[in-house]
């Protein structure tokens, strides 16, 4: 499959109870080289060195080739 904007999300979850902190604009989501810049900049702030961290991505699923999408019933794009 064919991938394409690839979102990241981080939050620290170093410390009990977990730190919590997110780069400012973490709810449109990120690009991955923008979360690991942020979690360097926290570490530099803070000491926090664990992070959770989602990834995810838009892909094109191609169907077989003996499927024409265009004969599905109730297709709408
Ligand atoms: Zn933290």
């Amino acid at each position: 499959m064919e991938s394409s904007g690839v979102r990241a999300h981080i939050e620290c979850v170093s410390g009990t109870p977990p730190c919590g902190a997110e780069p400012p604009d973490a709810e449109k989501g990120l690009a991955p080289d923008e979360v690991e810049a942020w979690a360097e900049y926290h570490f530099r702030s803070t000491g926090h060195r664990r992070y959770d961290r989602v990834c995810c991505d838009t892909v094109q699923w191609d169907p077989p080739e003996d499927i024409d999408p265009r004969t599905i019933t109730g297709v709408t794009s």
